[in-house]
């Protein structure tokens, strides 16, 4: 099954129909190099959707599980979840803003189940959010 038709099959499967603005976005997330802020959203959709109606799909893929928030401080970013990319973490640097993902690493994973296990825990999903300073912002910050 491509990207495309998974997507769709999880809006049907919830009897949401794949309409225009929902396609829009949805190709907008799955062609970005990165975790997209609302604005960048908003202004990459301009003269196609409104700002209401990008706010409104968002809303709906978060809670049909398509899209995930990273949050970042107060703020954050939109990205497809982990059905659509690789399984990945982030590191946000506090300087600039900038999001890198990280690809796994399966010890890494092994601990987390592990860790899960202690606490009587199948655990489904997680998401492991580093902030610090990015190799361009370092300088100053460094302890
Ligand atoms: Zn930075
Ligand atoms: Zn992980």
């Amino acid at each position: 099954m491509s990207q495309n038709q998974l997507f769709i099959k999880i809006l049907r499967d919830s009897n949401y129909s794949a309409t225009k603005a929902r396609l829009f976005v949805f190709d907008l997330l799955l062609k970005a190099t990165g975790p997209q802020t609302m604005h960048q959203l908003i202004e990459a959709s301009k003269g196609i959707i409104d700002r209401v109606s990008v706010y409104r799909v968002i809303e709906l893929y978060e809670k049909l599980g398509i899209a995930q928030r990273i949050n970042i401080g107060w703020k954050y970013k939109i990205e497809l979840s982990d059905i659509f990319l690789e399984h990945h973490h982030h590191m946000t640097c506090l300087g600039c803003g900038r999001v890198i993902a990280v690809k796994d690493d399966p010890a890494f994973e092994a601990m987390i189940n592990r860790l899960g296990e202690t606490h009587g825990f199948v655990l489904k999903q997680h998401q492991l959010e580093m902030q610090g300073y990015c190799d361009r912002c370092g300088q100053g910050h460094v302890s």
